[in-house]
């Protein structure tokens, strides 16, 4: 009997019952599943548990293929393996620097405009190849209004905060009233521009999605929503369903894969997978490399497996079908975006480029480029683009370096050996 079958239906569509269900032991895994694990391998694995939690829905459960269980793409993501506890040189409890850059409790300013703002510790399924791994099972709840009255203090305070991606654990964790209040508080500060949820929902419980869920949710728009697919088989008519719910809220829906070995590193899974997506109204974010997350060596690729992906999509397949493949920069320097070189050569005037199919053209660039002085005189400008000067921050990185009115020549790391020497002449002098 498939696992399903064993319960009504009611409560099988109902997400709390779902929740409740979650499967948190080998020993259930085993009893509901039938798959029987060497003894051995049991003991290691109950060991990876006790350090890395194991809780998975019933709904995903069902979707591996349990004859074939060890290369099942929904298995490999939601049961622990041996592998787990293997630590490698290089690996990093906290890669992205989450916690360095976090000013109060639950905030993660990283980038000028926008912060993460995690509003819940738990999540319905745990992802084996979480970044988060090291967070996971820590603080099991949802933390309370008064922790979260501080994140949202922080984005008031902070004007330059035009967007705000909510995320965790999993924000739709919250039941619908709690994340009402959470939306309202946000929605109500005047800078803030659009808000985004982070959430794998319609992939690991897409009973969550309900239509009381989305009428409480188009109340505060805009409001988007990005999701998680890894594999073309995490499409079911349920999760179909549950996208087409928020689609049809005006919710506009992107897809964050994570590159993973034996799970979808393959082209021709990849494209699968983003023709799917986009056949359900959503369209492929990100495409990341592995982070360097203590226990996750087994998944990671080289990065030339996600280049020859991006190889097969670019020009290959509709344009809106093709996620932006990025390194999330260890060390907290945010996600830097990968592509094959498609600039074979450039002069002054003539840039060379090769397509998708190999064919390699030119690009003759104006012989008389009148570039236009930019010294941030919005008001005295030729151009028909009259900005308030409240509005414009400080450019930083390449773009200071690409100013007129910056008169930066170059980036330097801080603890550039050079520069310390020359600043000891100095100092001598
Ligand atoms: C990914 C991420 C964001 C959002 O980045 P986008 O490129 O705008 O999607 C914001 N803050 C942090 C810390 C992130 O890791």
């Amino acid at each position: 009997m498939s696992t399903q079958a064993r319960y009504k239906k009611s409560d099988w569509q109902d997400w709390k019952w779902q929740l409740k269900n979650s499967i948190n032991t080998i020993e259930q895994l085993e009893d509901i599943t039938g798959i029987e694990l060497e003894k051995d391998e049991k003991e290691e694995l109950k060991e990876t548990v006790d350090q890395f939690p194991l809780s998975i829905t019933p709904y995903y459960l069902s979707l591996i293929d349990v004859k074939d269980f060890r290369d099942d793409p929904v298995y490999k993501q939601a049961i622990p393996g041996v592998h787990e506890l293997v630590i490698e040189k290089g690996d990093m409890e906290d890669p992205l620097s989450e916690d360095s850059d976090s000013p109060v409790p639950g905030i993660t300013h990283r980038y000028p405009d926008r912060v993460l703002f995690h509003i819940s510790n738990v999540c319905s399924m745990y992802c084996r190849h979480c970044t988060r791994k090291r967070k996971v099972g820590d603080v099991d709840h949802i933390p309370n209004k008064d922790i979260l009255l501080e994140g949202i203090a922080y984005i008031k305070e902070h004007p330059q905060v035009r967007d705000v991606l909510l995320s965790g654990g999993d924000p739709l964790m919250l039941d619908d009233d709690y994340l009402d209040w959470v939306l309202t508080q946000i929605r109500a500060i005047p800078h803030v521009e659009v808000i985004r949820i982070g959430t794998r929902m319609p992939v690991v419980l897409p009973y969550r999605i309900t239509d009381e869920l989305v009428d409480m949710i188009k109340k505060h728009h805009p409001v988007w929503i990005n999701t998680h697919f890894n594999h073309p088989k995490e499409f079911t008519n349920a999760s179909k369903r549950a996208l087409a719910k928020l689609a049809d809220g005006g919710i506009p829906l992107g897809n964050q894969s994570v590159l993973l070995a034996g799970v979808n590193d393959c082209p021709r899974i990849m494209k699968k997978l983003v023709h799917t997506l986009v056949k359900n109204r959503v369209r492929p974010y990100y495409l990341y490399q592995c982070d360097l997350s203590e226990g996750l060596t087994h998944f990671r690729t080289p990065v030339g497996k996600g280049i020859e992906i991006m190889e097969s999509l670019i020009g290959h397949t509709s344009g809106f079908a093709v996620p932006t493949y990025v390194i999330d920069a260890p060390g907290g320097g945010g996600k830097i975006p990968v592509m094959p070189n498609y600039i074979v050569s450039w002069s002054t005037n003539k840039v060379v480029l090769r397509n998708y199919e190999g064919v390699i053209t030119t690009y003759k660039e104006p012989d008389s480029y009148e570039s236009i002085f930019c010294d941030r005189k919005c008001n005295d400008c030729k151009l028909p683009l009259k900005l308030d000067e409240g509005q414009e921050f400080e450019a930083v990185g390449v773009t200071k370096l690409l100013s007129d009115y910056d008169k930066s020549i170059s980036l330097i790391p801080e603890d550039n050996a050079r520069h310390q020497l020359r600043e000891s002449y100095e100092d001598n002098e």
